[in-house]
């Protein structure tokens, strides 16, 4: 009953009186259509079907507001009235700018002391190949063209593009282009104590266990030939909102401080107050040196994702070639950063980021009340409004069900028939663990919705 043996069992070809039926969108299953979605307002999307779906996810940890808010409809169609569109090779305009200010005010530190410019693109994806670019150009202007390799994580998320899917581990969506990927990209373990913690091991010892197996890595290809070690803070899709053990973070700055590779940190999913900070790497006491962000920032009133980055990198690529040539037609687009701008008022206006942090601990009780006692809930896990329950088929292995019955595909089935939207995760479809649902709502979610 699962959506891989669905997919797996269509037939290959398909008569085409029944092909003309079909819609002309091309969606991410050529046998399965998805529900149309004909309003949508607070946390409820209202369907075609009649049905009423509370928004339990946001999409993807997206939607931080909910929907249908009509200060950001305003602010969007002033903007269209005042400029639409401008290219960025000869022009700025006050949204692009005014976001950029605001996003590196809420960062720690400001950007007098922590990161100091952002670039404004379409996707997450997008961004973080920017960022791999741009710590490429870091090291090129810098007079270290050798470094040429990045280390990532398994079971980690970084986009569907050529480079982001590149320093992906989502295995089974890389299938069909592993030939075609970046092949200077090598993986180390995730930082996931309910799977990998040995029994045992002490949190310490786990952490310090990590931070030795990245060493032994950056070792083997050589420190020097390294540009930077790419991490989501807390693990969003591919194993359910994992937050890495205590001082794993710290121990990733100093290991790359000491060779002098670049931290990047991959907030697209988590960021933006999801955690109940603005940034979820505020929790663990580091700085990076890249950052991206996504979902959040424009609260799916626009598509628009960005790559912050310290002054470092920025004072390097001032005293070289004074330019980051990564020139996109909709870079920094004016409506789409206004549209951000107007969400991110009223995130700090309303005190959001708080509220999320205040709901979160609501919402944690809920789960753990709920679902704690289940035979097949292994974990309940999460930061601010970023939850999520791991399914297991043994409490005791923590072993997960097996491909053909993937549990978070069919609890969300399940939930969704009840009228409730959460997100499945990959899990068992990756061959390892981490079998989840994240639980997202918007920060605006009201004590009602969630009980
Ligand atoms: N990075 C992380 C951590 C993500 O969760 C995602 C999307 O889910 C991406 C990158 C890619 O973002 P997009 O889908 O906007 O390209």
């Amino acid at each position: 009953s699962t959506r891989i043996a669905a997919t797996a069992t269509a037939p290959a070809t398909v008569p085409p009186e029944s092909r003309s039926q079909e819609r002309r969108l091309m969606h991410r299953s050529l046998t399965e259509s998805p529900y149309e979605v004909i309003s949508a307002s607070g946390s409820y999307l209202h369907l075609s079907t009649g049905a009423l779906i509370l928004d339990g996810c946001g999409g993807a940890a997206v939607a931080i507001i909910g929907h249908g808010n009509e200060e950001v409809m305003a602010a969007t169609v002033a903007q269209m009235q005042k400029v639409s569109y401008v290219h960025t090779l000869s022009y700025t305009t006050s949204s692009a700018e005014d976001l950029a200010n605001f996003i590196l005010e809420v960062s720690p530190g400001g950007f007098q002391h922590g990161l100091e410019k952002a670039y404004f693109c379409g996707s997450g994806s997008e961004a973080n190949d920017a960022a791999l670019k741009l710590a490429r150009q870091y090291f090129y202007e810098k007079g270290e063209p050798q470094r040429k390799f990045f280390v990532s994580r398994a079971q980690s998320y970084h986009g569907n593009s050529v480079a982001s899917m590149s320093v992906s581990s989502n295995l089974p969506r890389k299938v069909p282009y592993q030939d075609i990927l970046m092949r200077n990209v090598s993986f180390v373990s995730p930082a996931y104590a309910y799977q990998y913690q040995r029994s045992g091991e002490t949190e310490q010892e786990y952490v310090a266990r990590l931070i030795a197996e990245l060493d032994a890595e950056f070792q083997r290809i050589g420190p020097e030939n390294v540009i930077s070690f790419i991490a989501e803070p807390v693990v969003g899709a591919t194993s359910g909102c994992v937050a890495a053990p205590k001082g794993y973070f710290a121990g990733v700055r100093k290991l790359c401080d000491k060779y002098g590779i670049l931290l990047h940190l991959d907030e697209i999913m988590c960021g933006m107050g999801r955690t109940g900070t603005y940034f979820a790497f505020e929790q663990e006491n580091v700085l990076p040196d890249i950052v991206t962000i996504g979902k959040g920032l424009g609260g799916g009133y626009a598509p628009v994702a960005a790559v912050l980055m310290s002054s470092k990198i920025v004072d390097t690529l001032r005293a070289g070639s004074a330019a980051f040539n990564h020139g996109q037609t909709y870079q920094a687009h004016p409506v789409t950063c206004a549209t951000a701008l107007a969400v991110q008022k009223i995130v700090r206006r309303e005190s959001l980021v708080q509220r999320c942090a205040l709901m979160g601990m609501l919402l944690s009780k809920l789960l753990m009340d709920t679902f704690s006692g289940c035979k097949f809930v292994g974990d309940i896990r999460g930061r601010g409004l970023f939850w999520a329950i791991e399914f297991v088929r043994d409490k005791t292995t923590k072993e997960t069900f097996s491909t053909s019955c993937h549990f978070g595909y069919n609890f969300q089935q399940n939930a969704f028939k009840l009228g409730l939207a959460v997100y499945p995760g990959a899990g068992t479809v990756d061959g390892v663990r981490g079998d989840h649902v994240i639980i997202a709502p918007p920060f605006t979610t009201s004590v009602v919705d969630l009980g």
